[in-house]
C-alpha cells in the first residue's frame, strides 16, 4: 500500500446501443458525431474515426471544427489532417485532463462498447469495420517511444471461466485470429499457485506518452487547439466551420440531449514503475497491467455512478488481491 502514488476514477461513456457514429444536420452546421465508446475507445479510436472521416470527406468543405481532445477527438482529428483538412479543436480540457488519461490503456475493442440486447441492427459489422482498421492503424505505431507495445497477458484463476460469467456488455463481439489466441499452461509452465492459468499476447498503449506524441503531431501539422466549453449547442452555431466532428464523449451528453449514454465509473490504482515488469495478469477481482509510467490495478465498473471520488476500501481490495497472487508464486 505504501507504493500507491495515484488513485483515479474515469467515467466510460457508455451507450447501451454502440457508440454514436453518424452525421445529422443541425440548421446550417452539419454535426458528425463520433462519440460513447464505453472500454473500448483507446481501441476503437482510429476506427470509428476513419468512419467520421468518411462522412467529412462526403461534404465538400475541408476547415472542420472537432469538439474535444481525447483520444477519440485527436485520432480523428489526425485521420482528417492526412486527408487534406486543416482542423482546429475546441475543447474544454486537453490531457492530462481528459477521461482518455484514466483509462487502463489496452487493446479491448469490444468493451463495454454496447448492450448486445439492444445494439442497433448491423452494428456488429461497424464494429468489425472498425476494429479492423484499428488494429491495422496501431501496428505502424510500433516502435515510437512504447506509445504502443504488445506484451504477454495473464489470466490466474483457480478454474475455467464458465460460458455463463457476466460480462461488461458486447465482450462476445470478437475477430478469430485477430490477435493470438490464449495458451492455457501447464503447472510446469508457469508460476502461479492456481490451476488454471492462460497466456496470449495483447496489445497496450502507454497513455501519457500516447497522447503527448498526437496532439504534437497534430500540432506539427497545423492543427489548432482552442481551449472553449461547448454548453449548448447555439454554442456550436458561433463557430466559423460548417462542419463539426462531435467527440466530447459524456460531454455531449447536456449538450445534444442524449439521453441514452451513461457513465460507468472504473477506478485505477496506480504503483510507483517497474521496468523489470513488463506483463499483464488479470485473477477474479482485479488485475493489473504494467505501463512505464507506473503499475495499473484496477478495475471495477460502476454503471450509472458519477462520482469520482477514489475509494481506499477498492484500492485496498485489488491490493490484497493481487498480493494474494504474488505472495504463493513459485521463485
Ligand atoms: C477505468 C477505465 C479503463 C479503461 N480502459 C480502457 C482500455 O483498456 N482500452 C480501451 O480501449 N478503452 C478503455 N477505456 C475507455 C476509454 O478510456 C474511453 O472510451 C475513451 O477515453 C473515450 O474517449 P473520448 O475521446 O471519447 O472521451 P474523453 O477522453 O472524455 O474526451 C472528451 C473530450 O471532450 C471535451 N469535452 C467534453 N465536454 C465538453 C464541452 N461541453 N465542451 C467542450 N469540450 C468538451 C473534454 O474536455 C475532452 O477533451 C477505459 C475507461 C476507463 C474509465
Amino acid at each position: 500500500m505504501d507504493r500507491i502514488v495515484k488513485e483515479t476514477v474515469g467515467l466510460r461513456p457508455f451507450r447501451p446501443s454502440g457508440p454514436r457514429v453518424e452525421a445529422e444536420q443541425m440548421g446550417n452546421k452539419l454535426i458528425v458525431h463520433n462519440y460513447g465508446h464505453g472500454g473500448s475507445g483507446w481501441s476503437l479510436s482510429w476506427g470509428t474515426g476513419n468512419v467520421a472521416r468518411n462522412l467529412v470527406m462526403a461534404t465538400p468543405e475541408r476547415k472542420i471544427a472537432m469538439l474535444g481532445c481525447g483520444t477519440v477527438g485527436i485520432a480523428t482529428a489526425c485521420l482528417l489532417q492526412e486527408s487534406g483538412c486543416e482542423v482546429t479543436i475546441y475543447t474544454k480540457d486537453v490531457p492530462p485532463n481528459v477521461t482518455s488519461n484514466l483509462a487502463t490503456g489496452t487493446w479491448s475493442p469490444a468493451s463495454r462498447v454496447c448492450d448486445p440486447a439492444v445494439a442497433k441492427p448491423g452494428f456488429e459489422d461497424i464494429w468489425k469495420d472498425a476494429t479492423l482498421f484499428s488494429f491495422r492503424r496501431f501496428q505502424f505505431l510500433l516502435g515510437l517511444n512504447d506509445i504502443t507495445s504488445w506484451v504477454d497477458e495473464y489470466s490466474v484463476r483457480k478454474e475455467a471461466p464458465g460460458a455463463t460469467e457476466p460480462t461488461g456488455g458486447g465482450e462476445q463481439f470478437d475477430i478469430e485470429g485477430l490477435i493470438p489466441e490464449r495458451v492455457r499452461l501447464s503447472k510446469k509452465e508457469h508460476p502461479f499457485s492456481a490451476d488454471y492459468v492462460t497466456r496470449r499476447s495483447n496489445m497496450m498503449f502507454n497513455i501519457p506518452a500516447y497522447l503527448h506524441h498526437h496532439l504534437q503531431e497534430f500540432l506539427a501539422f497545423g492543427g489548432k487547439v482552442k481551449i472553449r466549453e461547448i454548453k449548448k449547442v447555439e454554442d456550436i452555431d458561433a463557430l466559423p466551420e460548417k462542419v463539426i466532428v462531435n467527440c466530447m464523449g459524456l460531454g455531449a451528453k447536456p449538450v445534444f440531449n442524449d439521453k441514452e449514454i451513461t457513465p460507468v465509473s472504473g477506478q485505477l490504482s496506480c504503483l510507483i514503475p517497474q521496468a523489470d515488469i513488463q506483463y499483464k495478469l488479470s485473477t477474479e477481482g482485479a488485475n493489473f497491467i504494467a505501463r512505464k509510467d507506473g503499475i495499473y490495478m484496477g478495475s471495477n465498473g460502476i454503471l450509472g455512478n458519477w462520482d469520482t471520488t477514489p475509494s481506499r476500501e477498492q484500492t485496498e481490495k485489488v491490493v490484497t488481491i493481487l498480493q494474494d497472487v504474488m505472495k504463493n508464486m513459485r521463485g
